[in-house]
């Protein structure tokens, strides 16, 4: 049986506390650099390279340092996807039918690996490949990542343990959780290990195989996530790992009749696009069942700040929000009101602030071999990059905006975008609705006495729905955006920033165009991928 008492897994890296035994960072850190791994695709717990059968890769960069190789990655073809396929419906049977606790301990004890034995391994290969400081990639890849499998077991074991259903005399009923019919694809994305282990673990827990189409700019770490749940007893088959052409892998597994759930982070635009192939495919009949759509998507995510503010407190909060982790969580905040009255106070002070933490370039020498303390790292690819500076250049010459801080990037070796603070005069514009995934923050000051037209605004300026924070002291402000903006996020966070949602305390998830809101980190998602069956019994 599980331990009755699971807590959040401690950071060790947080500042003034740091428990991190740097030199097993720095040596787990040389042997990633120095490696350029061959990453292999995984069907039915067999390994299959590259170089067999002639099948192409692609190379997952350092993006702190372009030129250095990290992985060589194995791209599936869509034979392999086939495979990938009927493997999971292979080992379907024998996984749903063991014990649940034996199938949670599996995860508990990869809970465990990770933040112990191969710590610092996946922190080096998270921080390496997905441009992570450390404390970013501690945050990830060890807490998050381990709270998801600790806290999806309990959440698990209580649906199981408590039977809901009335039984009267003479008739026994109950409910039972089976697994999905068919298989679960889990499309995961670059930003969090930790979401690619909670898109694969939370529906394998609950019993199902899933096909795992991991981020082509995160197969290092997922790789090694994979091993790490091998090595805590997953059996071979039930995650089937198939890196490769996301159209070309998407399109096979969505033509099999057994496809029975998509698990997915990643773009607005994509989810839209495999939500409406996936109602396609059942109105042509093509599916068994009704596949289930779980999908957590964009954001354009809000702080908003009143006159009643801690003005110190949210130009911190507003800095972490918008520039840690390069600005690349759905949950980043990309747009800021602030009143007129503050608006000279807190724009200073957040430029002051930033301009004393560490230049980007800093790191591009040194990060990811030497200054692991660095705050601003890479962003993710040269895709990410020169969308980033075009939305910089096209700043600098609309005259509605105004950069009023940062503004430049310097890919001569890694892909890194300065903290960039633009400011408009008008509530509305695209740069205050568009999604940029990155460290850019657009900001607008409202009139004091506009309160609450400005939360109106808020509320219709965008299509998402995912995080956003209210700042203020007083009560009645805070009751006003507390309905005003009852849509607006899925995360709504009273004077603190509208990130950093902590498993099983913040269950994370966002509504309208932002996703189905099934809520990461909560009891609530395990449920989205079981069939229950209603058995009454006469006796
Ligand atoms: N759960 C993370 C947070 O609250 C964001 C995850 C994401 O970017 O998808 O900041």
């Amino acid at each position: 049986k599980p331990p009755k008492q699971i807590t959040n897994e401690p950071v060790k890296a947080f500042a003034g506390k740091d428990t991190v035994e740097w030199d097993l960072l720095r040596a787990s850190i040389s042997k990633f650099k120095s490696a350029s791994l061959d990453v292999p695709l995984v069907i039915d717990g067999k390994r299959i390279y590259y170089n067999e059968g002639g099948r192409s890769h692609f190379k997952q960069t350092n993006p702190a340092h372009h030129s250095q190789v990290l992985a060589n990655v194995t791209q599936a073809t869509r034979e392999d996807v086939k495979k990938a396929i009927e493997s999971s419906k292979k080992a379907k049977n024998d996984w749903y039918k063991m014990p649940f606790y034996d199938r949670a301990a599996v995860f508990l004890k990869a809970a465990d690996l990770i933040s112990t034995k191969y710590r610092y391994d996946m922190l080096a290969a998270t921080m390496l490949g997905q441009g992570k400081n450390v404390y970013q990639a501690e945050i990830d890849c060890i807490t998050e990542l381990s709270d998801f499998f600790r806290f999806n077991v309990k959440y698990a074991s209580d649906l199981y343990a408590e039977q809901p259903c009335e039984s009267s005399p003479g008739v026994w009923n109950r409910a039972e959780y089976r697994p999905l019919e068919g298989f679960v694809y889990a499309v995961t994305p670059f930003n969090f290990t930790a979401i690619a282990g909670n898109l694969i673990g939370a529906p394998a827990l609950m019993g199902n195989t899933v096909v795992w189409k991991p981020s082509q700019a995160a197969c290092l770490s997922n790789y090694l996530l994979l091993t790490v749940l091998e090595e805590a007893g997953l059996p071979k088959g039930v995650v089937n790992f198939v890196p490769g052409n996301p159209v070309e892998v998407t399109k096979e597994v969505l033509a099999d009749k057994e496809f029975s759930a998509l698990h997915f982070t990643g773009s607005t635009a994509v989810f839209k696009q495999l939500y409406g192939d996936i109602q396609q495919g059942v109105v042509s009949n093509l599916y068994r069942d009704y596949p289930r759509i779980v999908g957590e998507t964009g954001g354009k995510n809000f702080h908003l700040v009143h006159p009643s503010a801690n003005i110190p407190h949210a130009v911190l909060s507003t800095l972490r929000g918008a520039f840690e982790f390069q600005g690349q969580k759905c949950s980043a905040t990309s747009r800021l009101y602030i009143p007129e009255s503050k608006s000279a106070e807190f724009l200073n002070d957040l430029a002051g602030t930033l301009s004393s933490i560490k230049p980007v370039n800093t790191s591009a020498s040194k990060i990811n071999g030497g200054d692991l303390h660095g705050f601003m790292g890479p962003v993710i690819h040269e895709q990410s990059f020169n969308k980033l500076a075009k939305v910089i250049e096209e700043a600098k010459s609309d005259p509605e905006l105004e950069i009023i801080y940062g503004g430049n990037y310097d890919k001569s070796q890694g892909w890194f975008v300065e903290p960039t603070v633009i400011k408009t005069t008008n509530p509305t514009h695209k740069f205050m609705s568009t999604e940029f995934f990155g460290p850019v923050l657009t900001v607008y000051e409202y009139p004091d006495n506009e309160f609450d037209k400005i939360c109106e605004i808020i509320d219709t300026t965008t299509e998402y729905g995912l995080t956003g924070s209210i700042f203020a002291r007083d009560r009645d402000a805070i009751n006003v955006a507390d309905e005003k903006l009852k849509y607006s996020a899925g995360n709504f966070y009273v004077n603190d920033k509208c990130t950093g949602a902590v498993v099983a305390q913040q269950w994370f998830g966002g509504a309208r165009m932002s996703g189905t809101n099934d809520k990461a980190g909560s009891s609530n998602i395990l449920s989205r991928f079981v069939s229950i069956r209603n058995i009454k019994e006469n006796f």
